[in-house]
C-alpha cells in the first residue's frame, strides 16, 4: 500500500505521516529531506544554488531509506537538515527540473522497496500525488491558514519569539515552491484535501488511518 501525504510547510505532515505509517506498520518517507540534503551539501561546498550540473552531481549520491537520506554511503543527521538557512536553499534548489528528476527516481526506487519487503509506505512531500506516485492507493492534501501554520512551526523549533520571521520565510518559500513551474505544489485531482487548522494531530492522524483501511478493504475485496 502506497499513501501519498503533501501539503505546505507547517502543515504537520511530517508529525502526520509518521503517526499514520506506524499505525498502518508502514515504511514513512520523507522526500524534502532529499532536497534539503542536496541544499546543505550545496551550502556547506559553497556551490551557486543556480548550477542545476553540480547540484544534480549531488543528487545523483544521495540515497533515501525510512532511515534517512545519505550522502555517498554516510548518513545526513536529521538536526543539519532542519535550520532555516537549509530550508530557503532546499526551496530554491528543488525549482530545477532536472534536479528533480534524478531525486524523484531515489524516491520512486524507495517507495518500491518498501512496497516489496514492508507492504508499503507512507511518503511525504509537495508533489508525491501528482508526480512520484500518481498511482498511489490514497492521496492526501493537507492545508492549514498561514497563521496556524508559523504558530507550529515557531513552537515545534522553541523560536515563538521569531514568530514574525519564521512566518515570513514560510510565506516566501510556499510562494517559491507553489509558484515554480516544475512539480509545483497542488493537491492531485484525487486527492483528499484536510485543513487542519483547527484539528489535532490525532484527529488527522485517526481520519487518514480509517481512509486507508477503507482504501485496503476495497482492495482485498476486488483481487
Ligand atoms: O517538506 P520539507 O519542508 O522538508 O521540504 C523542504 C523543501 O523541499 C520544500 O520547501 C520544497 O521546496 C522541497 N520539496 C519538493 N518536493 C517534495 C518535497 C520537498 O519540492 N516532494
Amino acid at each position: 500500500m502506497l499513501v501519498a501525504i503533501d501539503g505546505p510547510a507547517g502543515s504537520g505532515k511530517s508529525s502526520a505521516a509518521q503517526a499514520i505509517a506506524g499505525r498502518l506498520g508502514l515504511v514513512n518517507l520523507n522526500t524534502g529531506a532529499t532536497y534539503r540534503a542536496v541544499a546543505l551539501v550545496a551550502l556547506r561546498e559553497e556551490m551557486d544554488l543556480g548550477n542545476e550540473g553540480a547540484l544534480i552531481a549531488v543528487a545523483a549520491r544521495m540515497e533515501l531509506s525510512a532511515d534517512g537520506v545519505s550522502y555517498g554511503g554516510a548518513h545526513i543527521l536529521e538536526d543539519a537538515l532542519r535550520s532555516p538557512e537549509v530550508s530557503a536553499a532546499a526551496s530554491k534548489v528543488s525549482a530545477h527540473p532536472g534536479l528533480r528528476r534524478v531525486l524523484v527516481e531515489r524516491q520512486r526506487d524507495a517507495a518500491r522497496k518498501a512496497e516489496v519487503s514492508g507492504g508499503g509506505a507512507v511518503v511525504e512531500g509537495r508533489d508525491i500525488g501528482t508526480v512520484v506516485l500518481p498511482e498511489a492507493d490514497l492521496k492526501i492534501f493537507l492545508s492549514a491558514s498561514a497563521e496556524e501554520r508559523a504558530r507550529r512551526r515557531a513552537l515545534q523549533t522553541g523560536r515563538e519569539s521569531e514568530l514574525e520571521r519564521i512566518s515570513k520565510a514560510m510565506h516566501n518559500r510556499d510562494k517559491r515552491d507553489s509558484e515554480r513551474e516544475a512539480s509545483p505544489l497542488k493537491p492531485a485531482p484525487d486527492a483528499v484535501v484536510l485543513d487542519t487548522t483547527s484539528l489535532s494531530l490525532e484527529s488527522v492522524v485517526s481520519r487518514v488511518v480509517e481512509l486507508a483501511n477503507e482504501r485496503r478493504n476495497n482492495v482485498r475485496k476486488s483481487s
